[in-house]
């Protein structure tokens, strides 16, 4: 058998039906020379060497896996395990590729990083690659953004990047992408523009899941050492979707392995207050790929909630909606009370605050553990929640 990442992107970045890259003419040249650097950096030697180095002497790799046994034994039936990304440099399994992108941009010889940032994650990872390569950052990032996430733009301009405020329109996220593209154009030569997640023109949806393909390739080693077996069930959240793929790319080649991606539901599961693409989306366009996506009547992006601002994207990585639609990862949800509940139970009975994001992992575990006794489910622990500790006590108390 073939294994299916060697042959999952086409040469055109088509997974199935969905992927490929809508570029404006003046990317087209450097969208290639990303992809012709990519080719020939992903099997040098040189290169994957110096990753290496840099995951285990400065991300601290590998994250360790834990065996939530309160956890297990509170929700009774299934041996609930969590893949500790939370322990990786900066927090969360964003600097995974983050690092791995900008050692590309370092190999093409260019001399800066540049992002938009939503709730400020991936341009705090952005900036500390930027900072660990001696590279100039640049992260374009919405006023209304920069208002609510006050510590991440300290940590940006702490690590020496330059935040852009973007004024118009809703003044966040999807005004940022748009502001911080325009800026790219005109410095494309120098410049390497680093998408956050397995979303965007290919290469990017491959390139950001090879990035992360070491959290599946550790956590199926280490979880066989544990128990001497494959899980049962692997889950993690779905926003654009990097840290699942991640996960799921080390046991796509193991059958008896259920892979199960976790959208956000949000309030309801009424357009405009989930975020739940796969669950509710249809085949569209977005950001130069297609993909599933959220849409309003006028088939325009949708708005998106969930208490979870890394996961409120209206599209997916455009993997997840063909593994959607082959059958081969099951696409569920919890929503934001579920995930709050989730938060509150791992910190207490665990010691782990975890990302509001992750939480809807930790939401999924618990609920299906109930439901499968004696199986095992281990799930992506995708970052720590300290970032989320101010806004869930003061809105929400400390829990039962
Ligand atoms: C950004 C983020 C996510 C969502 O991004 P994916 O690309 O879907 O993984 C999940 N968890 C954490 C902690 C994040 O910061």
């Amino acid at each position: 058998m073939t294994s299916y990442l060697k042959t999952t992107p086409n040469a055109d970045g088509f997974f199935g039906d969905y992927g490929g890259a809508m570029l404006p003419p003046p990317l087209i040249p450097h969208f290639k020379e990303i992809r012709e650097a990519y080719a020939k950096l992903s099997v040098s030697p040189e290169f994957l060497d110096e990753l290496r180095l840099i995951r285990k002497h400065f991300q601290g790799r590998p994250t360790p896996i834990s065996h939530l046994k309160n956890l297990s034994r509170i929700c009774g039936g299934a041996q609930i395990y969590a893949k500790r990304e939370d322990l990786n440099h900066t927090g969360a399994h964003k600097l995974n590729h983050c690092m791995a992108e900008g050692l590309l941009a370092k190999y093409m010889g260019k001399t800066k990083l540049m992002a938009e940032t939503g709730a400020g994650q991936h341009g705090v990872a952005l900036a500390t690659a930027a900072a660990y390569f001696g590279m100039e950052c640049e992260i374009h990032m919405g006023e209304i953004d920069i208002a609510k996430e006050a510590p991440n733009v300290t940590r940006m301009k702490l690590l020496g990047a330059t935040v852009v405020p973007v004024g118009h329109g809703g003044r966040s996220l999807k005004e940022a992408v748009d502001s911080a593209f325009e800026a790219y154009v005109p410095q494309a030569d120098t410049a390497f523009f680093a998408i956050g997640s397995v979303v965007g023109p290919h290469p990017f949806p491959m390139m950001v899941r090879d990035f992360q393909h070491v959290v599946g390739i550790e956590a199926r080693d280490q979880f066989h050492e544990m128990t001497g077996g494959l899980p049962d069930m692997v889950a993690a959240c779905v926003g654009g979707g990097s840290n699942a793929m991640g996960l799921f790319s080390g046991f796509i080649d193991d059958e008896n392995v259920s892979l199960h991606g976790v959208e956000p539901m949000g309030t309801s599961s009424k357009l405009g207050e989930h975020a739940a693409t796969i669950s509710f989306g249809v085949d569209g366009d977005i950001h130069g790929f297609h993909t599933l996506l959220l849409v309003d009547e006028n088939g325009d992006p949708a708005p998106v909630h969930t208490i979870a601002s890394g996961l409120d994207y209206p599209g997916v990585g455009p993997e997840h909606a063909h593994l959607s639609k082959t059958g081969r990862v099951n696409y569920t949800s919890a929503n934001d009370k579920e995930a709050l509940a989730a938060f509150y139970a791992l910190s207490r009975h665990e010691g782990i605050i975890p990302a509001l994001e992750s939480a809807h992992a930790v939401a999924f575990a618990m609920r299906e553990a109930k439901a499968n006794p004696g199986k095992s489910i281990l799930f992506n622990l995708s970052g720590r929640g300290d970032k989320d500790i101010d806004y869930v006590t003061e809105t929400f108390g400390f829990g039962g």
